[in-house]
């Protein structure tokens, strides 16, 4: 009898999920199967629910959700160590990444592998070995020479599940940025992206941190995650009154890293504004293709600015983000991070209210929905 797992397949946008009982995969050499054990629905998540990203669904649906972390259910052949050559058994929590980079192409081969054209691959659906693709799964099936590395004991499941996509993509962002101590920072969106990058810039370094979103409740939480300043845009909703605050909290100059952490474009040109000269824009938020902003280029020309654009990271990034969360866990509310959990049967209830929550003006505590399969 083959043992076999639970996973949520997606039907697609407006069809919801349903819950499919699969077979457990045999292991390839290197491989690793992980019995997962906490799963966000990230911001990214909810545009293919909701349809607004681009997506060839396999005709027998697609397991998806990437944030996550889990324990070894089992280990393929010949895999002894985590990525760090710290030795790794059957039960040990992990922390792992969710793309794999080729290694076998011009950007793999200038050592950046976060930009590897090839390390996502097409979705694959249920039907088709390796089956566990996704996070909304009992299982999920890390590619042989996929990243994977120990959780320290002391610290929970709901602190570790976000480390393998917004905390890490957010300190990659930061690094990529050249981000460094004693500089200031524009953090546009206070959401699960933007609430860590608040307390990783507090941590590097920062001489002064603003951030901007429309919700209270959430700025309220930036400030509890090291925001400085805080910038309401219901309270200030003329743009230039906007730049000219920014000046005001950073001697007059401008900013030396703005982020958008929002994914709404007409944000992207606002951002650049709060600039200094020769500052550098971080932009992670916008991921929707076909959505675009006016820009007047010589902006960046006279102002000699930079825009750096990031998404995923590369893999030394997640022990940093779990020594990150050790070092600094006393000091920011993490706990209150993931705000509601699901069990796996009530995953299109967990999309719901994701998409309810984040559109919630009167929300006072909502961040990222979890599911526990
Ligand atoms: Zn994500
Ligand atoms: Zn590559």
């Amino acid at each position: 009898m083959t043992e076999t797992g639970r996973a949520a397949v997606f039907r697609g946008p407006g069809k919801g999920f349903e819950l499919r009982e699969l077979p457990l995969p045999a292991l390839e050499p290197g491989a690793i199967l992980i019995r997962v054990s906490l799963a966000n629905v990230c911001g990214s998540d909810l545009h293919f629910w909701r349809g607004d990203a681009p997506l060839a669904l396999p005709p027998d649906g697609w397991i998806f959700g990437h944030e996550m972390t889990g324990r070894v259910a089992r280990l393929g052949p010949g895999v002894e160590t985590d990525s760090l050559g710290r030795p790794l058994a059957e039960g040990d929590r992990v922390a792992y990444c969710y793309f794999y980079p080729c290694g076998r192409c011009y950007v793999c081969l200038h050592g950046q592998r976060a930009a590897c054209p090839n390390k996502v691959g097409r979705p694959t659906g249920p039907g088709e070995f390796p089956y566990w693709v996704g996070a909304f799964a009992e299982y999920y099936y890390l590619r042989p020479g996929g990243f994977v590395f120990r959780v320290p004991d002391g610290l929970p499941d709901g602190l570790v599940s976000p480390v393998n996509c917004a905390l890490s993509q957010v300190i990659f962002g930061l690094a990529q940025a050249g981000f460094s101590f004693g500089q200031s920072v524009v953090i546009q969106g206070a959401g699960g992206l933007g609430l860590q990058a608040t307390a990783v810039a507090r941590d590097m370094g920062a001489a002064r941190i603003v951030v901007i979103d429309q919700v209270p409740a959430r700025l309220e939480l930036a400030r509890a995650f090291g925001a400085d300043h805080t910038l309401d845009l219901t309270e200030v909703p003329d743009r230039k009154a906007r730049v000219r605050q920014v000046r005001d909290w950073t001697d007059g100059r401008g900013a030396d890293v703005a982020c958008d952490l929002v994914g709404f474009p007409p944000v992207v040109p606002e951002g650049i504004e709060m600039l200094r000269y020769g500052g550098t824009y971080l932009e992670i938020g916008c991921i929707s293709r076909g959505r675009t902003v006016e820009l007047d280029p010589s902006s960046l020309v006279w102002g000699s600015k930079r825009i750096v654009g990031v998404v995923m990271y590369d893999p030394w990034v997640i022990p940093r983000a779990l020594e990150f969360l050790e070092r600094t866990r006393a000091r920011f509310p993490f706990d209150r991070l993931v705000s509601h959990t699901f069990p796996l049967e009530r995953i299109d209830d967990a999309f719901r209210q994701a998409e309810w929550y984040n559109r919630e003006t009167a929300a006072t505590r909502i961040t990222r929905a979890a599911l526990a399969p």
